[in-house]
């Protein structure tokens, strides 16, 4: 199969749904973002890179980056996390409060905003005070140190966070966090503005697709843990729409409020979409559609 033709008719086949849909406007610093741009790139296990379209443009990651935080929280800290947070779809909106009163302060799941409040958290208190640990294994698994939140994203969701500040206290109301609420939320909001293009994203996910496998070989997550994080990412990854995902796409999936997508396809790679027009659930419409095109094409399912 010609990957890169591939690629290259996917992203004509996206080009009428370019513009349609809205990037999100909650955080005021990506509404601005042009919204016809789409990429597309996928990396092989063994680091070989095809790219199309807008695929070297970085976008901020948002809640593709509570993959890589959760990946860390397993890594250093087994399944003690799963004490705190449940691994079931939510069915609500990702920043929704309903449930976690219901529910006694134990979010859904790690991919919902309260879940990945109560990883990051965790993840604060196994790092101590070395830099963001996302930060750094993104840099180093996609070879790029220029990989950097962006403070003006950042800044712009800090100052509308009221609902994710919301959610920070319920938690410590419940006692589900170990931090201070406001060291929780700098560190869940640094790592969500951290700017990236398709490419960087589709080499820096590659232990998804290789066992847990980090580029040099080493192990960061077991066969085990790794086949368990793309449960939680088929299941939970894009928002109240992943039962809709599953269905057109077929593969483990995580999204952001910026518009790209993160998919992998077990044993052989890693795809990273991007286009910031948001459907309904929040998820890049443009996005979807390529990477329904691209399991349909290929075959490519773990169906
Ligand atoms: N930083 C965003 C928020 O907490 C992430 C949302 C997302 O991408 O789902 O609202």
């Amino acid at each position: 199969m010609d990957l890169q033709n591939l690629l290259d008719d996917i992203v004509g086949t996206v080009r009428p749904l370019l513009g349609q849909g809205a990037p999100a406007d909650y955080i005021p610093s990506l509404a601005a973002v042009d919204a016809k741009q789409f990429g597309i790139s996928m990396a092989t296990a063994n680091g070989d890179v095809f790219s199309s379209g807008d695929a070297d443009v970085p976008f901020s990651i948002q809640s593709i980056s509570k993959v890589y935080a959760l990946a860390l929280v397993l890594a250093g800290d087994g399944d003690r996390i799963w004490k705190r947070v449940f691994r079931e779809p939510s069915g609500n909106p990702f920043n929704s409060l309903v449930q976690l009163e219901h529910e006694d302060g134990i979010p859904r799941n790690p991919f919902i905003n309260a879940g990945a409040l109560v990883v990051t958290d965790r993840l604060l208190s196994i790092a101590g005070s070395s830099p963001s640990p996302v930060r750094e294994l993104l840099r180093q698994e996609c070879g790029n140190n220029s990989v950097d939140t962006d403070p003006e994203v950042a800044a712009s969701e800090a100052a509308n966070s009221h609902r994710n500040a919301s959610l920070a206290h319920f938690l410590a109301s419940y006692g589900n966090l170990e931090n201070p609420v406001e060291s929780v939320l700098e560190a869940y909001i640094s790592q969500c503005a951290l700017e990236m293009s398709c490419t960087d994203l589709a080499l820096a996910s590659r232990f998804l697709a290789n066992n847990g496998l980090l580029g040099n070989g080493t192990p960061l997550l077991s066969p085990s843990q790794t086949k368990r994080i793309n449960a939680v990412m088929l299941t939970c990854g894009t928002y109240d729409a992943a039962g809709e995902f599953a269905y057109r796409v077929g593969l483990p999936g995580k999204s952001g409020v910026g518009g790209g997508i993160v998919a992998v396809v077990p044993n052989k790679c890693t795809i990273c979409v991007w286009s910031p027009g948001l459907g309904r659930s929040g998820n890049s419409l443009a996005g979807v559609a390529a990477l329904d095109e691209f399991t349909t094409r290929t075959g490519w399912s773990i169906f």
